[in-house]
This record gives structure tokens, C-alpha cells and sequence, in this order.
């Protein structure tokens, strides 16, 4: 049975924006020890922009491009998008039509054949490096300002690097903060490389982070997490967050994610406010304290 402590903190949580599905998850709030943080559309707005496009030779430029818009465009991933956002202001993606053998590759991008020629977007478990890495050093550099970085490769050989950058979210550093201050380890969980992921968690001031997580990974790091920490949350908005929000002891979804997010989570942040969770941190502290 619900005490009337906890059925006021849920209504008191519902009106600043916190949709709190059972009062259990507000109990145990004020005991949570550690909280993952999926990256993208959580800790970052999820909506990157393409900051720098670079190629070996720039007469090849015209065809990259083209390639581009008719792969990304069967792709609704949100660096898909922005590809196809910035290739729109050398192509009009109208002219361009959409490849129809196009495949994803989970976790790792895209891939379509052009005239016999394999052309891949994606990270670089997609496609065999060689040791001809004419970009290695540009990605680099890109890696350490925090950046996304996206190959595109003909027949496994990269023919331009694209970096994008997604914005953190304004009050996610604020949030960090509090939590560390109460002694909760964060930790951030990307398909990012390492590199990028060790400049964002650095940015947002993380204890830690886990780098090229595949879907499937985050479920495993939730079960050692799990293992190490009490109680343990986990804060995310996509597919594949789905999974681990429902094996943290409470889960979180941004109100942006998607249904299988909204669904699978404890506890829904409407207006996509990491510093709801400090809110709510305080009202079970609250609540429990009545309670007792
Ligand atoms: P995340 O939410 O971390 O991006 P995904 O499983 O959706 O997780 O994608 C993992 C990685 O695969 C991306 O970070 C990116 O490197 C690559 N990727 C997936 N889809 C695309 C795409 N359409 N274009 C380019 N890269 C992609
Ligand atoms: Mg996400």
C-alpha cells in the first residue's frame, strides 16, 4: 500500500515535470550509488552538425558527396542527418536519389554498392584499415576536441573524415556536479571511440566512462555495475538504451527518447532536464525522512 508521504511526492513530482510510475522508485532514490548515462540525446541535445569534412584530394569531393546523400538517406541516425544537412549545401539531396540496397550495420553504420565499389559510412569497425592512414593524424586532433568522427570508405579505403559535434545540454555539467558532491559515481556509456569519449566525459566533469559500446554492450556494463554498486541507475533516451534502463535498479528516460525508452523506464524526465534527477534526489530524502 502507498503511504501518504509517497503519494504526495509523486504528485509533488508530476506538477515539476517528473513522471515517477511507482512510489518504490522513489524510495529508493536517495540510495542510489552510481548512474550511467547513455551519451547521445542524454547527456548531449542528440542533435549533432557536421563541423569539419576532410579528403585526401579535393576533386573527389563532387562524387563523396553524392554518395553520402544516397546512403544517409535511407537513415533516420541522427548523424545521418546531419550529414545530409551539411551535403545540402553542395547537393540538393532532391536531385539525389536514395541507394535501394542500402544495409546498417548495427552499431556500426552504413554500407551500399555503387558500380561494383563497396562504399561504407560509419566508424572504423566498419571497414579494414590500411596502413596507408593519411587521416590519422587530422582524426586525432579531432577526437581530443570532443568530436564525433564518421569514415567514409570506397572498397575499404577512407576517402574522407567528417566530424560532428553534438551539444551537452545546458544544465548537465550543473547536474554532474551536484551528484558527485553526494558522492554517486557517473559514468558515461557511448559508441564513440575512446579518445572522443575520454575529451566529453572530461567536458561534462565524469568519474568515468565506457567507449564503443554496442548496443548489447550497455546491458553488460548495467549487470557489472550492478555487481559493484548498491543501487544503480540508468539515465537514457534511445532503442537501445531500452534494455539497460531495465536492468538498472531504476531506470530513466529523457521524455525526448522513444517509446521503447518511455516505456521501459521507472521514472520519465519531461523536459529532458538532467536536473530533475537532483530534484528528485532531494524529494526522497524528504519523503523518506516523513516516512521514518
Ligand atoms: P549511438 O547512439 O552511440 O550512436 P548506434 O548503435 O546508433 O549508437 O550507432 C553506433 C555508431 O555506429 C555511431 O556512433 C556511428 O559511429 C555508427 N553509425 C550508425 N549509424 C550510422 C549512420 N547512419 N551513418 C554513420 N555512422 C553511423
Ligand atoms: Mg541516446
Amino acid at each position: 500500500s502507498i503511504t501518504p508521504a509517497t503519494l504526495s511526492a509523486i504528485s509533488t513530482s508530476a506538477r515539476r515535470g517528473m513522471l515517477v510510475k511507482s512510489g518504490v522508485h522513489l524510495e529508493n532514490f536517495d540510495k542510489i550509488t552510481a548512474i550511467a548515462f547513455d551519451k547521445t540525446g542524454t547527456l548531449t541535445v542528440g542533435r549533432p552538425d557536421v563541423t569539419d569534412f576532410i579528403t585526401r584530394t579535393n576533386e573527389e569531393d563532387q562524387e563523396i558527396i553524392q554518395r553520402i546523400i544516397q546512403i544517409e538517406k535511407g537513415s533516420s541516425h541522427p548523424l545521418a542527418e546531419a550529414m545530409i544537412r551539411y551535403s545540402a549545401n553542395h547537393l540538393d539531396p532532391l536531385t539525389v536519389n536514395a541507394s535501394d540496397e542500402m544495409t546498417e550495420v548495427t552499431g556500426k553504420g552504413v554500407k551500399a554498392n555503387f558500380n561494383g565499389d563497396v562504399w561504407a559510412i560509419g566508424n572504423e569497425k566498419l571497414f579494414n584499415a590500411s596502413s596507408d592512414n593519411w587521416y590519422e593524424q587530422q582524426a586525432t586532433v579531432l577526437k581530443g576536441h570532443a568530436k564525433t568522427l564518421v569514415y567514409v570508405t570506397k572498397n575499404d579505403e577512407v576517402v574522407a573524415i567528417v566530424a560532428l559535434k553534438d551539444e551537452i545540454r545546458q544544465d548537465t555539467i550543473e547536474a554532474i556536479k551536484t551528484f558527485q558532491s553526494l558522492g554517486i559515481e557517473t559514468i558515461m556509456l557511448t559508441g564513440d571511440n575512446i579518445k572522443t569519449a575520454e575529451a566529453i566525459a572530461e567536458e561534462v566533469g565524469l568519474s568515468r566512462y565506457v567507449a564503443s559500446c554496442m548496443p548489447e554492450d550497455k546491458v553488460t556494463v548495467l549487470k557489472e555495475l550492478r555487481e559493484e554498486f548498491d543501487t544503480v541507475m540508468m539515465v537514457g533516451d534511445g532503442i537501445n538504451d531500452a534494455p539497460a534502463l531495465a536492468t538498472a535498479h531504476i531506470g530513466v528516460a529523457m521524455g525526448a527518447g522513444t517509446d521503447v525508452a518511455l516505456e521501459t523506464a521507472d521514472i520519465i524526465l519531461i523536459k529532458n532536464k538532467l536536473s530533475k534527477l537532483v530534484d528528485l534526489f532531494s524529494l526522497s530524502k524528504r519523503m523518506n525522512t516523513i516516512v521514518k
